[in-house]
């Protein structure tokens, strides 16, 4: 038998990728709307549903390409309503997606990559290793799958309105497929999130965050956790790469065009180790300059590290710090532990190719 050519992925595509396809093959560029708003908008993949397509583009579409995205192994829900996707990406692996309602709003936490290279010391996703990044179709594939069944459930007036791509993974070390999906986000005829609405966190890939600038200017986070770079080559190993002047020059250019917009840095609250007093004080000379808005993580135990979170009264001696110098700094609450969906718990299930500890692939919390 002849071996089949590999089916086209429509979930791969944005606006732009879709009209160039459509071109491809002599049809109007208003194909590609039409597509997007059945897909993304109705949620809806059978062709022979898309009424306004033409009987034999069907035809063809039908022959030619395929609407895959990631398949839902299990779907756990917290007692504080936070929802978590484990969904299957490939043979050996899967990803997780969260979801994360609150009263004005419900935020989508997307992952973009199997596992994560970046092996900061205090993150259980890092434990995994790293596998390979997600396709645009895997990225996208987690908004639909959690709109759809949001959308479907009745019990729930809960909708996405913020999507966070702080799910697995370095968003920037997988630029290529994480745009497109961010494009589709923003787009009017799919999920029509503003600018504002949609966020990209970093551990600080300074390359990455120019590039984003200029193709498709999100709202920035940047995981921080520490103002000196000693400290921060041990928490965050990129660091080494790109010190803290670097990321912070990169951070001024983000907002520079844009005076408005602020970048949020995050900040994981380690007992002992980054939570003191002085250390707040060089996070506001630091800043100087930078229209910023401080997250502090408590952190969120995970296997294999003696981490402890700090105490409620140290984490707010030290936002204290920060708020006296004019940051706007929340303590972000934890959500979902107990299904192990809060920050930093994500691990899904990686056959890693760089695996940092072995045993950990067996920990897997589902
Ligand atoms: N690689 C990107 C995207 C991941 S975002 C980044 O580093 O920004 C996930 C956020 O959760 C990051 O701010 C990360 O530093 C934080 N985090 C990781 N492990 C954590 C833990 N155990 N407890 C609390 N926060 C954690």
């Amino acid at each position: 038998m002849m071996p089949a050519t590999p089916r086209i992925n429509l979930f791969d595509f944005d606006a732009g990728g879709l009209a160039e396809y459509f071109a491809n093959r002599g049809e109007r560029p208003y194909r590609a709307t039409q597509i997007i708003k059945w897909v993304h908008q109705q949620g809806i993949v059978d062709l022979e549903r898309m009424t306004n397509l033409k009987r034999d583009l069907r035809a063809t579409l039908g022959d030619e390409t395929e609407f895959r995205y990631p398949e839902v192994v299990t779907l756990q829900e917290s007692t504080d309503g936070t929802l978590k996707w484990l969904l299957r990406v490939d043979n050996g692996n899967c990803i997780e997606t969260v979801f994360i309602p609150e009263t004005e709003r419900g935020t989508l936490c997307v992952s973009s990559q199997v596992g994560c290279p970046l092996n900061c010391s205090f993150c259980a996703t890092a434990k995994q290793g790293f596998s390979r990044n997600l396709s645009t179709a895997e990225i996208i594939g987690q908004v639909w799958i959690a709109a759809r069944h949001l959308g479907q459930n009745p019990k729930s007036q809960r909708q996405i309105t913020n999507v966070v791509m702080m799910g697995m993974g370095e968003p920037l070390l997988n630029f290529e497929a994480v745009v497109p999906a961010m494009k589709l986000m923003l787009d009017d005829n799919a999920y029509n999130l503003g600018r504002k609405r949609v966020t990209l966190s970093t551990a600080g890939l300074v390359p990455g965050i120019d590039r984003l600038r200029e193709e498709c200017p999100v709202s920035l986070a940047v995981s921080l956790h520490a103002p000196i770079d000693d400290l921060r080559n041990e928490l965050v190993p990129l660091n080494k790469t790109y010190p803290l002047a670097e990321l912070l020059a990169a951070c001024r250019r983000y907002v520079g065009d844009n005076p408005h917009d602020q970048i949020t840095f995050e900040y994981v609250m380690l007992a002992g180790v980054n939570d003191s007093v002085a250390l707040a004080r060089e996070i506001v000379r630091i800043l100087r300059g930078i229209p910023a808005k401080m997250n502090l993580i408590p952190f969120n135990p995970i296997p294999g590290t003696d981490y402890q979170t700090s105490d409620l009264a140290t984490i707010n001696r030290f936002r204290d710090v920060l708020v006296k110098a004019g940051i706007v700094t929340i303590t972000r609450k934890t959500r979902g532990d107990d299904i192990d969906a809060a920050c930093g718990q994500l691990v899904g299930r990686v056959v890693a190719k760089a695996a940092r500890h072995r045993r950990s692939n067996l920990s897997v919390g589902v």
